[in-house]
């Protein structure tokens, strides 16, 4: 049995640059289902498997909204079984004041390819059982994976169930693609709503924490985090719509600095996310180092990336403008420029250099778990988007000859944050959609946030673009991907009724991707 000690935080600690204020989360939030007080009402999570260990999460709560607390100890548990008879590992770990009282234990020394199940303690309180994995060894080839993919949860657009039937689905790993929580107030017209919250419109470290806190109260999203490990990354709603890196919105520059690192801060201490990647501790100038790898053994390696940070602000976009909104490339000579990057240069080279190693180390599938639609999207209208990669499209052929002159085995492209089914054959040259076919994508569409658009329109979009081979906006739900050496293939699931907590779902469409032969072909 190994005893890890409780991590040394000093570094952290320089991270408390805000004191929180009041919580302005209703009371509800902290009772929980019992009239005893609950620390663990949360949740669990896990996240980032390797083969011999991962992080485990979670976020004890004050007893009152507001409730000073110092530095608390929490226990935790690994094991064999789910009712803790054959312990693993076990230690103890300080929950800090300084980061909302967040737990991030990462274990190692556990056996490659295995379930285990975990637990915190606090007094006589008990956290809810998680269950995680490791990955399997490197080198060695898995006969399978099977991976989740989800994105953009509008609390308002819709209840949970996805997340119930992912859990049936029984998936190894989740990849969380961005918009975890929404910014936003309630809107005043509550028509079409599934539900509505109290909160004021998140701007800082005490706002986003409740906020957190308000979307993680769900017993179905907390399942899903309880089922197995997640890997995270972040869009824009997570800090303020369409923002790209320090530009956001309003005249003072300063003052969304300071609500960005706000954001960021809450962002990690609600995620099962390693202490490495908060840096030197400066969420302010260094941001949190996001962008990562995780590998299945030879089977995959995916290449989460981090599109906000690192961002050239949108071409054209007017400094007042809510969102990113679209453009004539005619109209807009700075969209072409060849120094606009999407993903900022350091992290290109980096995603460069990872595909490169993927190829020497002959991985069967390099997965890049990016956050937007990858493909190009012509609009009928001559415009292009802004915010996704249309609007960096020398970035975007920068990738595309990294890949073509790197030739992994297979590339396949996961995304979200347009909240619908996109599914390509992804050209070799962005800007002659008729090239030949290099990867394959798979945008999926949101949990529960609505896409904004009509079934008519996407359809034009898709006659528009003849690599699109699936475009669907009316529906809620996820991706999920069954890897295997010779074949990877997609089911799109989604749900009857998004506004049901106990909604069915079902599946809406299946894709094969043939090892060594790039492009999705529909299964019958
Ligand atoms: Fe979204
Ligand atoms: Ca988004």
């Amino acid at each position: 049995m190994r005893i890890q000690p409780a991590v040394d935080r000093r570094n952290i600690l320089r991270l408390a640059t805000s004191v929180a204020g009041m919580s302005a989360l209703p009371r509800w939030a902290w009772a929980g289902s019992t009239l005893r007080h609950n620390p663990f009402g949360l949740g669990v999570a896990s996240g980032d498997p390797t083969s011999d260990g991962m992080v485990l999460w979670t976020r004890l709560l004050p007893a009152e909204p507001g409730a000073a607390a110092g530095p608390l100890t929490v226990r935790w548990e690994v094991a064999d079984d789910e009712r803790f008879l054959r312990i693993v590992q076990r230690g103890t770990a300080t929950a800090l004041p300084e980061l909302a009282h967040s737990v991030h234990v990462e274990l190692a020394g556990l056996a490659p390819d295995r379930w285990y199940h975990y637990r915190f303690l606090h007094g006589d309180a008990v956290s809810p059982t998680g269950r995680t994995r490791t990955a399997p060894a490197a080198g060695q080839m898995p006969g399978r994976l099977r991976l989740a993919f989800a994105s953009c949860q509008n609390w308002e657009h819709g209840h949970y169930a996805a997340w119930h039937h992912l859990v049936q689905d029984a998936p190894d790993l989740v990849l969380f693609l961005g918009d975890y929580i929404y910014e936003y107030t309630s809107p005043a017209d509550t028509s079409g709503l599934a539900r509505v919250q109290t909160l004021r419109h998140a701007t800082t470290l005490a706002d986003f924490r409740d906020r957190y806190a308000l979307y993680k109260s769900d017993p179905q999203l907390q399942a899903a985090h309880a089922a197995c490990p997640w890997g995270v990354v972040w869009d824009d709603h997570e800090v303020q719509n369409d923002y790209a890196g320090a530009n956001g919105r309003g005249d003072d520059p300063a003052a969304f600095l300071a609500l960005r690192s706000a954001a960021w801060q809450a962002f990690y201490e609600h995620m099962p996310l390693r202490a490495a990647s908060l840096g030197a501790g400066h969420l302010g100038t260094q941001g949190l180092a996001l962008h990562r790898r995780l590998a299945w053994g030879q089977l995959a390696h995916i290449h989460l990336l981090d599109m906000r940070q690192h961002r050239d602000v949108q071409a054209c976009r007017r400094p007042a403008a809510r969102s990113a909104g679209a453009v004539r490339p005619e109209d807009c000579t700075t969209l072409a420029a060849p120094s606009r990057s999407l993903l900022g240069t350091a992290q290109e080279r980096w995603l460069d250099a990872g595909l490169a190693q993927d190829a020497r180390q002959q991985a069967r599938w390099s997965v890049l778990a990016q956050t937007t639609l990858f493909s190009p999207r012509a609009y009928p209208s001559g415009l292009r988007a802004t915010d996704t990669w249309d609007g960096y499209p020398a970035a975007r052929q920068r990738l595309l000859q990294s890949i073509a002159g790197h030739a992994p085995r297979n590339t396949v492209v996961l995304g979200g944050d347009i909240h619908q089914n996109y599914v390509c054959r992804v050209p070799a040259d962005a800007e002659r959609p008729d090239a030949p076919t290099l990867a394959s994508e798979f945008c999926g569409t949101s949990i529960s946030s609505r896409s904004g658009t009509t079934q008519d329109k996407v359809d034009a979009v898709a006659r528009h673009n003849p690599h699109v081979l699936l475009a669907r906006c009316e529906e809620r739900g996820y991706g999920l991907a069954d890897i295997t050496p010779a074949r990877w293939t997609t089911t799109l699931r989604a749900l009857d009724d998004p506004l049901r907590a106990d909604s069915g779902a079902r599946t809406l469409a299946r894709f094969v991707v043939e090892d060594g032969r790039p492009g999705p072909v529909p299964l019958m």
